[in-house]
């Protein structure tokens, strides 16, 4: 059967290009970079390579720059790394549509007696920054909101946001782990003190992330150990990883034109194919302020998960804006924060694409989406439901 993965918010492939420049460092480079010897030494320089490879895909300098296990970790440790640093403030910004790695945060630092405050979104998804501006307050310690939503592929304008805290003189941090990649960074001209990235988001392996720490920003390391990375991340360094990593940051630089041209061009294509074909059909999130490889869309009086168990029978890999929780499906925390209605945001599914996705493949979906979601409204009552009251009106 044909795959199509359109699931590359989730996790994407890891670039053949990435997988050779590993190879040596399993079998060959083994040595521990720490090590005094020239075994050791040998392996240190290649770190401080793809250290400076990350650093020039993001536009920092290498020395801002610290290597971590994955985003969830890189987001832990500037929220707990900037927190312990500043002691004597008690109150926390983010936004209400993190990903869990900053999401259950507010709930940990409530029970260590913070405040904290979680801004809203409006029906497009866009942050409202007057809500943002009225919270900061003296007691402020650190603001979290992240570049990219995951789940919509909503832009947050991270620079306007940065303006907004650095004037009162708290530190920001982003999670752009679904931003890089897709769109241009650069830490020289940002107002962002902290940022976060995840390897399997851009074609380099699970299990590497990076942490970007402003040069002069307050910060106490997370993560207890040795003097790796400058003492701001303990444990012993994930070579072949991060020489990945390093790799994929180099190809993500090159792919950055594609990723807005071919790619938006695609999703643009899937979209409106989608939009003509199938009736009750929303989408999420704001359309002019997105992520080029990102679609949201809710088919409504439909289940998201039996759309995707479908889909997944034909090969097409997506996912769902739902979560089963105890049983029930529960839209998505993303699609209630923007008060999405009931009957669409069950029936909410993300495509997310990559560069290794072709128009091909998009016609394979939509010959195949109408005729799924044809079926599954057949048998529901809610959509049953809604074309009586469409013929009695
Ligand atoms: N932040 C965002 C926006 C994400 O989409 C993800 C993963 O989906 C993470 C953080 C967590 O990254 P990781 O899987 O590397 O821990």
């Amino acid at each position: 059967m044909k795959t199509v993965y359109v699931d590359n918010n989730a996790t994407t492939k890891v670039a053949p290009e990435v997988v050779e420049a590993m190879l040596p460092y399993f079998s060959d480079f083994y040595g521990n970079p720490s090590s005094m010897h020239f075994f050791g030494g040998q392996v240190q320089k290649s770190v401080n390579e793809a250290r400076e490879q990350v650093a020039d895909f993001l536009g920092a300098d290498p020395s801002e720059i610290v290597f971590t296990s994955c985003g969830t970790e890189s987001d832990n440790a500037a929220i707990f790394g900037t927190l312990d640093s500043n002691p004597e403030k008690r109150h926390f910004i983010t936004s209400r549509v993190e990903h869990p790695a900053v999401m259950n945060i507010p709930t940990v630092l409530s029970r260590k007696g913070y405040r904290t405050t979680e801004i809203s979104v409006d029906r497009e998804g866009r942050l409202d920054l007057d809500e943002l501006k009225e919270s900061i307050t003296d007691q402020t310690v650190l603001v979290s909101i992240m570049y990219a939503n995951n789940e919509t592929g909503v832009l947050f304008p991270i620079e306007g946001i940065g303006e907004i805290v650095k004037s009162r003189g708290i530190p920001f941090h982003t999670d752009a782990v679904q931003a890089a990649g897709k769109l241009s960074l650069n830490m020289k001209k940002s107002t962002v003190d902290l940022l976060s990235i995840s390897g399997h988001k851009l074609h380099a392996p699970k299990g590497v992330g990076v942490l970007y720490i402003r040069k002069g920003t307050k910060f106490s390391p997370f993560m207890i150990g040795g003097h790796q990375e400058k003492g701001r991340r303990g444990g012993t360094e994930n070579v072949p990883y991060i020489i990945g990593l390093g790799k994929a940051c180099e190809l993500a630089k090159k792919h950055l034109e594609d990723e807005n041209t071919r790619v938006r061009a695609l999703r643009d294509y899937l979209e409106s194919k989608i939009l003509e074909k199938i009736p009750n059909t929303l989408i999420n999130g704001d359309r002019n302020h997105r992520l080029p490889n990102t679609l949201s869309v809710s088919f409504e009086y439909v289940e998201g998960e039996s759309i995707l168990l479908l889909l997944s029978d034909m090969g097409i890999c997506a996912s769902s804006g739902s979560a089963c929780t105890s049983g029930s499906l529960e839209p998505s925390h993303v699609l209630r924060a923007m008060g999405v209605p009931f009957t669409a945001a069950h029936g909410s599914i993300r495509f997310s694409l990559s560069v290794y996705n072709t128009k091909e493949e998009m016609d394979h979906i939509i010959e195949h989406l109408p005729p799924v979601i044809q079926r599954l409204r057949d048998i529901s009552p809610f959509w049953k439901d809604y074309l009586k009251s469409q013929k009695k009106g």
